[in-house]
């Protein structure tokens, strides 16, 4: 790596501050960089040691936070002659801001660049302007190219003004928009103005004689690279502290040139933005200063002061000198390095592994930022969805961000996408940040990587071998061994073939999860059922400190709490490997709900209440998983889960429905497609089963048979088909060992083009209260 980066010292000396990426691999820089281990310990000490109170009440506070827009235009090389910062929520705050304050007069345009974030395409909606202009990124750059004019600004004729907005990287590709657009446009305005979205009058404005101000989203820019402000004059820059420190989040900055100062009006004044408000008159006057007169209520003081170790942890880590600009290097150079490991993988008929999506060759740290977006192909040179890029990545412990990012503009034009496809996409149920990554085979979104100054070669190299053992390495190459094009065909004939054979479908077990993520109760016989599914199926939970359920995404060791339940003494017993066992009872007794904590959490989106099985579990559980205060939370008998739509739902803490049901047969086939599983014999398909969670276990002549149920009963009980279940990385989970692998989710998704599906949800089509429901595994199954 180019000494002039970071020299491999430095490195060394940063990860001695990122202890907690041991063993994982970050690489959604782009979505929230991280923040230095040293950088928190010092914001606690500041506020231990010191008395900070409201600004309003304190001039030492004020005059802290004045002191911090100093280093803030300090880091971005200008001073308070030139600029003044706002605090805001943050880059959209701010860019939501500029766009309802900005004075466009009377013929005023607003115009802006394709391949923006979603946060500045929200600006047309509320903006005054006269017409709302929309250009392709080659239009915007064409005005790059005007000779460099060193006059001052003409004076115009008319006093309205032209606004528009770019990024000055993009989020989606990490192409940088070059910085001498700011100068040339607010000399010379647009060589062309785009296609017309919207505009007012019958006579269309196209602002030739206006003013241009510009509003750059440096959101992504300002994270990993110099913004000079001395040099590139931008009128309104939109920036996110966290994008650039990690911490602290909610809290952003709009700094505005005095010649934007200008431009910005503001109606509604809030806490200490006037000077004098009358309540029973309509008279106020706003403050003179400017951010006075725009910051309304009270700052996030304690945030701001925050940034200070922000700023002191660059300079420790980096260097107080061009330590921006050496980071933009570092991690130019890192996102090279990707690139180019990247475009080696290749399958044995030399087809490309990796399609990446970016306007540059990473040739040139100038143009291409620390972002690489790509997707995946098959040999066959068709889409491997992103979603299973997702959650193979997540089993390797790697952290990347997959979708359109929040710019559909670049993702559009990137990925070659037409309306009329995207639209079809809309009308095929995809939207924004959902797991629908192919429709008609053709992605949805892409995978994103991106990096920080704490990111290293390894974790590029991380990425490169997950991908290499997940899609190019095995015996004769993997796609062959899979006869991927057979299988269609194979489901095709199903339903013809049960018509004729009419075998017997046989239930081989009941399998209940007493606590949610946990070991399975496997039940031979029979077992009772409720309106909302097994007696006692997902009844409990487990809790962290914060009250957020535990699941096996992150502690895989939950598998390996073993329940039991004694039906006659109205206990549940739980074993873990190399601890005593423990029981709780059944039923928590009247006087425990009263004395017991009501606890509220989410599972899956929604709101459960339950009562609070008490210290001596907890320990228990808190010893067994090595993790402190968990808490073992029992659903509130009769309560209903509310769904994050407010709706009620009659099911327990499980994910989606009240059964699963999974079929041996097909899993028996999937183990035989599995080349890691080829030597598996009849007790390990066991394991493979438990894998999937189901509830029933049922075993068919054919494999997959159960997509194709459209009815189904056990003895007199009738379910409802409620679809197939989408799977993610808990079936990679071996639940013997809570060990993670690649299969069985690689090869699902491989067998089923990219649909990562298995097992079918059910619930019960209607339920006789007036007697105990049973399901045996002796009934008789009956489909159709
Ligand atoms: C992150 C980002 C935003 C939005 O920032 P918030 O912190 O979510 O307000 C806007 N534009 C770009 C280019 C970004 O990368």
């Amino acid at each position: 790596m180019n000494p002039s980066a970071l020299s491999d010292y430095e490195i060394d000396k940063i990860q001695d501050e990122f202890g907690r990426l041991k063993g994982k691999c970050y690489l959604d820089h782009a979505g929230a960089t991280l923040y230095s281990e040293q950088q928190i310990e010092s914001v606690y000490q500041n506020l231990r040691k010191n008395l900070y109170t409201s600004p309003h009440t304190s001039k030492a506070t004020e005059d802290l936070i004045d002191q911090v827009r100093f280093r803030v235009l300090k880091h971005f090389n200008t001073d308070n002659s030139k600029y003044d910062v706002l605090f805001t929520s943050g880059a959209t705050a701010s860019l939501k801001t500029v766009a309802e304050c900005f004075d466009f007069g009377k013929t005023g345009v607003f115009s802006y660049v394709q391949e923006n974030h979603t946060s500045a395409l929200g600006m047309r909606e509320s903006v005054e302007s006269e017409a709302t202009y929309v250009l392709s990124r080659k239009q915007l750059l064409e005005n790059a190219e005007v000779a460099k004019v060193c006059k001052p600004e003409q004076p115009v004729a008319s006093a309205s003004n032209n606004l528009i907005t770019f990024p000055a990287q993009c989020n989606f590709s990490g192409f940088k928009y070059p910085l001498g657009l700011i100068d040339n446009i607010q000399q010379s305005g647009l060589k062309t103005m785009g296609t017309v979205l919207k505009h007012n009058n019958l006579s269309l404005s196209d602002g030739k004689q206006n003013r241009w101000f510009i509003c750059l989203d440096a959101a992504a820019f300002a994270a990993t690279n110099f913004l000079d402000l001395s040099r590139y004059e931008a009128d309104f820059v939109c920036i996110s502290f966290y994008k650039i420190f990690g911490y602290p989040t909610g809290l952003g900055a709009l700094l505005v040139s005095k010649r934007g100062q200008n431009v910005l009006k503001k109606r509604y004044y809030g806490g200490g933005t006037v000077k004098i408000a009358m309540s029973k008159l309509d008279f106020h006057v706003k403050r003179d200063c400017f951010h006075e007169r725009f910051e309304d209520g009270t700052l996030p003081f304690l945030s701001i002061v925050a940034l200070l170790a922000g700023f002191a942890t660059i300079d420790r880590l980096i260097g107080p000198d061009h330590s921006m600009e050496r980071i933009s290097l570092y991690v130019f150079q890192l996102a090279k390095y990707g690139y180019n490991e990247l475009r080696k993988l290749a399958y044995a008929n030399g087809k490309p592994l990796v399609k990446i999506y970016s306007h540059t060759e990473y040739d040139s740290v100038q143009e291409q930022g620390a972002v690489i977006t790509f997707n995946l192909l098959h040999d066959d040179g068709s889409y491997i969805g992103y979603a299973e890029v997702a959650c193979m990545a997540s089993i390797h412990n790697i952290v990347l961000r997959t979708g359109c990012f929040c710019n559909p503009g670049a993702c559009q034009v990137l990925l070659k996408l037409k309306d009329s496809e995207l639209q079809k996409h809309f009308q095929a149920g995809h939207i924004c940040g959902d797991y629908n990554d192919l429709v008609d085979g053709l992605p949805t979104g892409a995978v994103r990587i991106s990096f920080g100054y704490m990111s290293r070669k390894e974790d590029v190299d991380t990425l490169t071998h997950m991908l290499k053992d997940c899609y190019l390495q095995g015996r004769e190459g993997r796609c062959e061994i899979l006869e991927r094009s057979t299988i269609p065909e194979n489901l095709l004939h199903i339903r013809d073939r049960l018509k004729i054979s009419n075998q017997k479908i046989r239930l081989r077990q009941i399998c209940i999860y007493p606590i949610k993520s946990c070991g399975a109760l496997k039940v031979n016989d029979r077992w009772e059922l409720t309106m909302k599914g097994f007696k006692y199926d997902r009844c409990w939970m487990i809790v962290n400190a914060n009250g957020v359920a535990v699941t096996q995404k992150t502690s895989t060791k939950l598998c390996l709490i073993r329940p039991e339940i004694n039906l006659q003494r109205q206990v549940m017993i739980l074993y873990f490997p190399g601890a005593d066992s423990i029981e709780i009872p059944l039923q928590s007794s009247e006087n425990k709900i009263v004395s017991s904590s009501l606890c509220q959490s989410k599972v899956c989106g929604d709101f459960v209440e339950g009562t609070d099985g008490g210290v001596k579990v907890a320990y228990w559980l808190s010893d067994c998983l090595g993790m402190d205060g968990l808490r073992l939370i029992q659903q509130y008998d009769g309560t209903q889960r509310l769904t994050r739509n407010g709706e009620v739902r009659d099911i327990t803490l499980s994910n989606e429905a009240q059964f699963l049901l999974i079929n041996y047969t097909s899993v028996e086939w999937l183990a035989s497609k599995v080349e890691e599983w080829f030597d598996v014999d009849g007790n390990d398909i066991d394991g493979i089963v438990d894998r999937f969670r189901g509830n029933l276990i049922i075993e068919t002549s054919e494999p997959l048979e159960e997509n194709d149920f459209q009815n189904f009963k056990i003895g007199p009980t009738q379910f409802r088909i409620s679809g197939q279940c989408t799977r993610c990385q808990m079936i990679c989970i071996d639940p013997r060992s809570g060990e993670k692998t690649a299969e069985p989710l690689r090869t699902i998704a491989r067998l089923f083009e990219g649909k990562i599906r298995f097992g079918i949800y059910l619930s019960l089509a209607d339920f006789d209260f007036s007697r105990p429901n049973f399901v045996s595994c002796s009934d008789e199954v009956v489909v159709e």
